[in-house]
């Protein structure tokens, strides 16, 4: 029985989809209501979103680390900002959080599609994520587990995950891609109303999902500049197969860098706001998995 869900937006003040997804529910909270457990939306980053900016002075997305949380020293923007979250949807890891899921929503410059980014293994969580693999057949999961811990907003309730959709340039939205996030929020309101009445689920328990396994930077220089740019045959195949031999980056100079290992798909291609953390993309591997149903 979940009692109290958080739709969570504009956690990257600069990703327009979600900030506006949470202002159009403030306005009509009747869309987000739901018979049998409360929803609330919240913008995550009101100074960011101020700003249009990704974040003030760090990744908020990033701050939610329980060292960090613990540390009173640490006085950026973004630090107080988690400790204030967390006391509010969390405190994250105990018994009686104030909200049961979080979904945080996120666009990125990636052709990702519609996608759910997940590191928490919870039960209830896999399921969620099952159930709305059936109802909208062209979302796809990765699975990221390039943490200890997850540090990210949907890690201070016990359940949750980002949905992230693309591609969007930052500070700009698409009715098309809010129209395909909305929906999806509706269709994980409707498991979880279905859940809390214990209806019984027929949906597969044998699951795809993309396993986070390496992060590939762009070639740089001494100076930390990068010296490459993503191939044009590489650009915009987010999901889809790497093989070796596979052009992967395309010099000033005109030399292409190809790819050489096992086969994996390319995530998050050449997104905006990876470039400064130092990678161009994700690499994961196509895995199916059993999940309790
Ligand atoms: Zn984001």
């Amino acid at each position: 029985m979940i009692k109290k869900l958080a739709i969570t937006g504009g956690t990257h003040g600069n990703e327009y989809t979600g900030v506006y997804l949470v202002k159009k529910w403030k306005l009509k909270p009747e869309l987000i209501t739901r018979s049998n457990f409360e929803t609330i939306c919240l913008h995550t980053n009101e100074q960011a979103i101020k700003e249009v900016r990704r974040y003030i002075d760090h990744d908020l997305n990033r701050s939610f680390g329980s060292v960090d949380l613990k540390n009173e020293t640490l006085e950026t923007h973004e630090a107080k900002l988690a400790k204030h979250l967390n006391a509010h949807l969390g405190p994250k890891g105990s018994e009686e959080t104030n909200v049961d899921f979080i979904v945080d929503l996120h666009t990125t410059t990636a052709n990702m599609g519609l996608s759910i980014v997940v590191s928490n293994d919870s039960v209830l969580t896999w399921k969620a994520i099952a159930y709305l693999c059936q109802v909208e057949p062209l979302l796809r999961v990765y699975r990221w587990q390039g943490d200890e811990e997850g540090s990210f907003v949907d890690s201070m309730s016990p359940h949750g995950f980002a949905i992230e959709v693309g591609a969007v340039p930052q500070g700009v939205l698409r009715a098309d891609l809010f129209l395909q996030t909305e929906a999806l929020i509706y269709h994980l309101l409707d498991f979880f109303e279905k859940y809390n009445n214990s209806e019984t689920f027929t949906f597969s328990n044998r699951l795809e999902i993309y396993d986070h396994e390496i992060l590939v930077d762009y070639p740089r220089d001494k100076e930390g500049d990068i010296t490459a740019m993503v191939h044009q045959e590489r650009q915009d195949k987010d999901f889809l197969a790497l093989k070796t031999g596979d052009p992967l980056f395309l010099t000033l100079s005109g030399d292409v860098f190809r790819y050489e290992g096992e086969t994996l798909y390319a995530l998050f291609i050449n997104e905006a706001a990876y470039y400064e953390k130092g990678f161009a993309m994700c690499l994961a591997r196509k895995k199916y998995i059993t999940i309790e149903t």
